[in-house]
């Protein structure tokens, strides 16, 4: 299989499927352009082979094509993150814009259109809300034929198809999978940063040095299920905490007083902890919490059992003896990974435990530890506690990241490398 390094894109068109989909202030500023310079070392690789680049991206979730969601908004930053002037074509697909991509030379580059303008992209139908089903289904027909032909016309645009938007790699779209059919095994690759990814993932998942701690926080237990079971077949130990936490600390007859729970997912976490036990892994949970009479940075604080929580408290954090737990095994771990801070880190007084956590994963990296973090919160603290630089790697994908610890194929990764 081909690689960045190993292909010469010289004299070559290359189409680069990248996540541009970057935040936007009500004047059209990028708030945030990480994932626009994530891109840059496979766009300026291409361009200094001597080849030329076709940038395809989405912006937002448009219904149809919007002002609001065009791509030109960026492209000054773009151009100037490449240090080229790029070119926009203000359609992704049509007569002038294949105009532009055969004048394109050696060393220029073009930027797409939102692909998303086009339901095709994601060969879903665009809907009115009263359709009926013969409708809905005639229209999703409908739609995936036309996507066949859409597909075909952004394929015909290059040589080479490089996929750099680990973001949408879960998504079997146009531009993210189902180009990648039109070209042979030597003319599809990943981007740098896709590889890095799938590459990180993979050192933790399936290369794994051990002992192997997971710590998986945030609010709810539901949402983290599917991870959960599978990280129980890979992990020596699972950390579990964050508002979880007390959905297992009700599920096992503790009192939790207002603190979050789910409910109806407390025999899960019976299961869970059974699960746990049967395939001896050693599943961690917080023991002490630091509990607030409010949920805001202002209230009332004290610390408590995470079983013995008062009426009108809540735990917003862990307390120092859980702190000193999970340090300590995490101390100890040669493969990290982070999902999810262990307390309300976005208020100051409740942003000790993940601390506590992110500094821990940083000692340990130190000591030569292989430390994955991600998934957006856990990523919000790492950057909040200037650790970015001090684990091994930080993933920038949210859901696709979370579906490859799922052990789920990602149809972006499948249609490049055949699995
Ligand atoms: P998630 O999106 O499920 O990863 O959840 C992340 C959010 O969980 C963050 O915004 C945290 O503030 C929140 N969180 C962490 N611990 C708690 C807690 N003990 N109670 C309520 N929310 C929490």
């Amino acid at each position: 299989m081909q690689t960045m390094d190993s292909f010469n894109f010289a004299d070559k068109k290359a189409f680069v499927r990248v996540d541009f989909n970057v935040p936007l202030d009500e004047n059209f500023n990028i708030t945030d352009d990480t994932r626009i310079r994530a891109a840059v070392p496979t766009l300026k690789k291409i361009l200094k082979d001597g080849g030329s680049v076709i940038i395809g991206s989405h912006l937002g979730r448009p219904k149809g094509s919007t002002d609001k969601f065009s791509l030109k908004h960026i492209l000054p930053r773009v151009s100037e993150l490449l240090g080229v002037d790029v070119q926009f074509a203000d359609d992704c697909i049509g007569e002038e814009t294949e105009t532009k991509v055969a004048a394109l030379r050696a060393g220029e580059a073009l930027l797409l259109e939102n692909l998303r303008f086009y339901a095709e992209e994601e060969g879903k139908p665009r809907l009115s809300a009263d359709a009926t089903e013969e409708e809905t289904a005639k229209a999703k027909k409908e739609v995936k034929e036309s996507q066949k032909e859409f597909t075909k016309q952004l394929a015909s645009y290059a040589d080479v198809y490089v996929n750099d938007a680990f973001g949408t790699a879960h998504r079997a779209h146009a531009s993210t999978a189902l180009i990648a059919e039109h070209f042979d095994s030597e003319h599809k690759l990943f981007g740098y940063l896709l590889q890095n990814e799938i590459t990180a993932v993979e050192k933790v998942m399936k290369d794994t040095a051990r002992p192997f701690t997971a710590i998986m926080g945030g609010s709810k237990v539901s949402s983290k299920i599917e991870i959960i079971k599978n990280l129980l077949d890979k992990v020596d130990n699972l950390i579990l905490a964050g508002g979880m936490t007390y959905t297992f600390a009700k599920a096992s007859g503790g009192n939790i007083g207002n603190s979050i729970v789910e409910d109806d997912k407390l025999e899960l976490a019976k299961e869970l902890v059974e699960m746990a036990k049967e395939k001896g892994v050693n599943l961690v949970l917080a023991t002490d919490a630091k509990i607030a009479d409010d949920f805001s940075n202002d209230a009332n604080t004290k610390f408590a059992s995470v079983k013995d929580i008062p009426e009108g408290w809540e735990g917003l954090d862990i307390g120092a003896e859980s702190e000193k737990a999970f340090t300590e095994i995490i101390k100890n771990s040669k493969t990290i990974l982070w999902n999810g801070p262990v307390g309300v880190f976005e208020f100051e007084n409740f942003e000790k435990g993940s601390r506590s956590v992110s500094d821990a994963i940083v000692a340990a990296t130190k000591n030569g530890a292989f430390s994955l973090v991600g998934g957006g919160d856990s990523v919000a603290c790492v950057n909040k506690f200037g650790h970015a630089n001090e684990v091994s790697y930080v993933s920038t994908g949210g859901g696709a990241l979370l579906e490859m610890i799922e052990g789920k194929e990602l149809p972006g990764i499948k249609a490049i490398r055949g699995y």
